[in-house]
């Protein structure tokens, strides 16, 4: 076994990669992530115990902990030495820490209470497979929450409560005694704290850029060159708005992006045309006839082929990488990204083929749905609802995730379908359907 990740749902034969990645992640790279992991294990476990003696954590360490936890989730970082940048950071943090010890504690006192932690380098050190999944449940919540509180302070809201959970949680899996019981309660913590952090990016989304609404969006295209921008982070698409406006280049959503366009502040921009392409696995096919730049402002990236021709056309920004394609620059405090290479780029184009034509409807977040509970109310009551169903959650590649596509189409009329996340992209073309 060179490798061994069972973080996600395409785990080889359902149980763990332990050759490559059916991602693309080969065994150099995940043994560096798990270098990083770690790192951030270590790290947490001094702001841990600091804190326990009144110390204040500095925001470059936490930050740095999401985004070491962001670029090490699924499909969104596949460049060596971007992770190797990061574990040098970590090392430098962790040093840092480790002579910053003596403020709080005698030396004595400090190896006795690092004693008490055996942060694991690779999850095959745990035998217990209890014990193990739920260690790693914790890790792939923290990672989630990552995400979230990443996106979050990129639109200047924080929640340094949220910041020590992850790093007290981050400890607590890394402490040699620790039972099953209080690891299952440490998983539905992460899990509460899951969703304070997916409040608190509500907040930093919806204050910024207005509540989604129902929104009718294009899936065909115009004829100008245009640039496709895919991943989450709503701050660099707004940035991207602002940037190409005026300069005869289009922007497209891509796959998770989609919701973008649901927002009242990006529909001021009329050069920002529809959602181009199908979910995130399909995107081989779907960059090869957009014909314009790509920019992936965080996960999911499925590895180009050596002959991929859109291979030079992809760009990646934030958590997100990819060897051999340009990097975008974090912002510097008080700037904006600089998107003009993937603009001037984009100039150069042919404008995107056209795959498809019409529209999707979408934008019923919770503000929406609220907006429309008298009617739907009415509607339950007159039995012209009869049951709500959610399906949600990432799409797949596997053909038999086609269940999903089958069991939409042979619901009744009478039922309501509510999704979120990519697995909409298995039925919202083929059936009117409440997309969030
Ligand atoms: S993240 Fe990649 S390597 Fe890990 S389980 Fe998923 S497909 Fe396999």
């Amino acid at each position: 076994m060179s490798m061994f990740c069972f973080q996600c749902q395409e785990a080889a034969k359902g149980t763990g990669c332990t050759i490559k990645g059916v991602c693309g992640k080969d065994e150099t790279l995940s043994a560096e992530m798990d270098k990083l992991l770690y790192l951030v294990k270590e790290i947490s476990i001094r702001t841990t115990l600091f804190r326990s003696k009144g110390a204040t954590i500095c925001d470059e360490v936490n930050h740095f902990i999401v985004d070491a936890l962001f670029a090490t989730i699924t499909n969104a970082n596949f460049d060596k030495q971007a992770i190797l940048d990061r574990i040098h950071k970590g090392e430098a943090y962790l040093d840092k820490l480790n002579k910053k010890a003596s403020d709080f504690y005698s030396e004595e006192a400090f190896n006795s209470a690092l004693k008490a932690y055996a942060p694991y380098k690779a999850i095959t050190e745990i035998s217990n497979e209890d014990m193990r999944s739920l260690k790693e449940l914790v890790i792939y919540g923290v990672k989630g929450l990552a995400a979230y509180v990443e996106h979050a302070y990129n639109l200047d809201k924080e929640n340094t409560d949220i910041y020590i959970f992850m790093q007290e949680a981050i400890s607590e899996i890394s402490r040699k005694e620790i039972s099953v019981e209080a690891l299952i309660a440490l998983v539905l913590k992460t899990g509460e704290y899951g969703v304070k952090g997916m409040a608190l990016l509500d907040e930093a989304n919806t204050s910024r850029y207005g509540n989604p609404e129902i929104t009718k969006v294009n899936i065909g295209v115009r004829n100008n060159p245009a640039i496709l921008i895919s991943g989450h982070d709503l701050k660099d698409i707004e940035e991207l708005l602002e940037q190409t406006k005026d300069t005869g280049v289009d922007v497209y959503t891509h796959s998770e992006m989609l919701p973008a366009h649901y927002y009242p502040k990006f529909k001021q921009y009329d050069h920002f045309v529809g959602n181009y392409g199908s979910a995130w696995w399909k995107q081989r096919e779907d960059f090869s006839s957009f014909n314009g730049p790509i920019l992936f402002t965080t996960n999911c990236i499925v590895p180009p082929t050596e002959n991929a021709v859109y291979r030079d056309r992809i760009y990646t920004t934030g958590s997100s990488g990819y060897p051999g394609c340009k990097h975008i620059p974090a912002r510097e405090v008080g700037k904006t990204k600089d998107f003009s290479e993937i603009i001037e780029h984009a100039k150069r184009c042919q404008a995107p083929t056209e795959i498809e034509t019409g529209e999707i409807i979408g934008g019923f977040a919770h503000a929406q749905v609220l907006a429309l509970a008298s009617q739907v109310i009415d509607a339950v009551k007159s039995g012209a609802i009869r049951k709500f169903i959610v399906m949600a959650g990432c799409d797949g590649r596997m053909n038999s995730r086609s269940y999903y596509t089958d069991f939409a189409q042979q619901l009744p009329n009478d039922t309501v379908i509510l999704t979120a996340g990519c697995a909409k992209y298995r039925y919202h073309s083929i059936m009117t359907t409440l997309v969030i």
